[in-house]
């Protein structure tokens, strides 16, 4: 069986897109997560672009060494030689150098001639080919490319050393049909494309980014450039999940395998949405909350007499937590070790102590308590680990007039600290209040509440986004009480905003 290459771009494409900043340590507790998945290669980001990203380039190329590392560069020698530099410690460097070469591009944005481009293109794959042996080109806007000169220009990249060559439909104009014909008109055209893999990267702006690359792969593409939750620029590129899921569910259509641990998926699709900050939509296939739900009286009645009726996969293979009612009051730590082992968490000692301690305080004000319970309240008990300033204790009164809150702090020296607000309502008093205590300017953007389960005990979990000096910092708290919910959210968007200026500080100050 022929082998797909996975490349994950969520850390680069992705992140480009969200709009909120993620630290250092954030995007590499992503990056240990996709090499948990399985990924291949995993672009780690676009060091020449800034000091930030390409420290955590760095840093992740020090810590993941299962999956190859990527750094992403335009075809300068700068920006190549700055992203080897970040990239030159990973078990498995690689760099991906791009390039324009559609005529569009060239001649509004480029201003260069096609022979200045086709020379560009060479030299910079030759230097860095000249760094390591994993080297990857992109012809950018390559959908809208003539065929003739893209096919020169692949020739002569893979002429200087490119191993991959990465076919970018760049603004999701392709259609399948189409698009499978450019892959194949490279394999035809290009004389020494052998010795090469190639690969597509394709945006969803039609919606059909993964219906492209799957058709690519059809036709003789050997590498996917894909993101967690499809996220990345304008309507995103090709979702991991789906390609990958289309691959396992469908192998008379796609004799091909992947290294992709499945039942990660859903883990991944978690910890890339809470920390980037983008929820998944609730119809998104293999990973949104009903994908695996069936609300059709047919369909559940073909469903109990035999799963195979209306199910083309199930949800274990992807890692989601089945919603038996199996936990409660009685269950000890040892089972509810067991049962986040078999979730596939893995926590020390200090974690085990707290998750375990809110299970006992949910158990309290919830009668059944599910996998998505647990999964839920062990995000909120990680959050809490690193943070600066802990939310010890809330009151609110609220009513038609002076909502009023009272918080309760412990600060970064471990003094607790306390003071009251009147706000427009309840949330509006909670923000206030703690803004007085913290007192770092910002601006709340956005706020939204979601229950995790059904019914009236259901834990509520709040995202919220706030604005600091230009820059957007997203927040998740989850509580039975939604008050309780929104201030978790907020002390969480204001500790990774503190975490980011402290480590943007550090590197001011050298
Ligand atoms: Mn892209």
């Amino acid at each position: 069986m022929d082998r797909l290459v996975i490349f994950d771009t969520t850390l680069r494409d992705g992140e480009q897109a969200a709009g909120a900043a993620l630290n250092a340590q954030e995007k590499l507790e992503i990056a240990r997560q996709l090499a948990k998945l399985g990924v291949d290669v995993i672009e780690a980001g676009f060091p020449i672009a800034s000091q930030g990203d390409f420290e955590a380039v760095r840093l992740i190329a020090q810590q993941v060494r299962e999956s190859s590392i990527c750094a992403l560069s335009h075809a300068t020698p700068p920006a190549i030689d700055r992203a080897w530099e970040s990239v030159k410690d990973a078990a498995h460097p690689r760099i991906h150098v791009f390039l324009s070469t559609s005529d569009i591009h060239l001649e509004h944005q480029l201003r260069k001639t096609r022979e200045q481009v086709l020379n560009t293109a060479g030299e910079m794959v030759a230097r860095a080919r000249g760094y390591c042996s994993d080297i990857e080109f992109s012809p950018m806007d390559a959908s809208r490319t003539d065929p003739a000169f893209l096919h020169q220009v692949i020739e002569r990249v893979i002429g200087a050393g490119a191993t991959t060559v990465n076919i970018p439909d760049t603004v999701g104009y392709a259609i399948p049909d189409e698009w499978g014909s450019v892959i194949e008109g490279i394999i035809r055209n290009v004389p020494n494309i052998r010795q090469a893999i190639i690969s597509v990267h394709c945006h969803n702006d039609l919606g059909l980014a993964v219906a492209n690359s799957l058709e690519a792969v059809r036709r003789g593409a050997r590498q996917v450039e894909c993101t967690i939750n499809g996220i990345g620029e304008r309507a995103g590129n090709a979702a991991l999940e789906e390609i990958v899921m289309a691959i396992k569910t469908r192998p008379n259509r796609f004799d091909l395998a992947t290294g992709v641990d499945t039942t990660q998926i859903y883990r991944t699709s978690r910890l890339v949405s809470e920390l980037i900050g983008f929820t998944v939509q609730r119809n998104k296939a293999i990973v949104g909350a009903n994908a695996f739900r069936h609300q059709s009286g047919i369909h559940q009645d073909g469903l109990l007499k035999s799963a195979i009726t209306y199910e083309i996969m199930n949800p274990q293979s992807v890692g989601i937590p089945s919603s038996t009612l199996d936990m409660g009051k009685l269950s000890g730590r040892h089972a509810f070790n067991e049962r986040l082992k078999e979730l596939g968490y893995s926590l020390n000692e200090e974690e085990l102590s707290r998750a375990f301690r809110a299970f006992k305080d949910l158990a309290d004000k919830k009668k059944h308590i599910t996998d998505k319970d647990i999964a839920s309240l062990v995000a909120q008990e990680m959050r809490t680990l690193s943070e600066t300033y802990h939310l010890e204790c809330l009151h609110v009164s609220c009513g038609d007039h002076n909502p009023t809150a009272t918080v309760q702090l412990r600060g970064p020296d471990g003094q607790i600290v306390a003071d009251a607000a009147i706000g427009t309502g309840p949330v509006d008093a909670v923000y206030k209040a703690i803004n007085r205590l913290v007192g770092v300017p910002n601006r709340l953007t956005e706020f939204s509440v979601e229950s995790v389960t059904e019914g009236i005990d259901a834990i509520g979990e709040v995202l919220i986004r706030i604005e600091s000096d230009g820059v957007t910092y997203t927040g998740r708290g989850a509580a039975t009480d939604i008050l309780v919910a929104s201030a978790r959210a907020y002390m969480n968007a204001l500790n990774r905003m503190l975490a980011t200026k402290k480590e943007a500080g550090r590197r001011q100050g050298g």
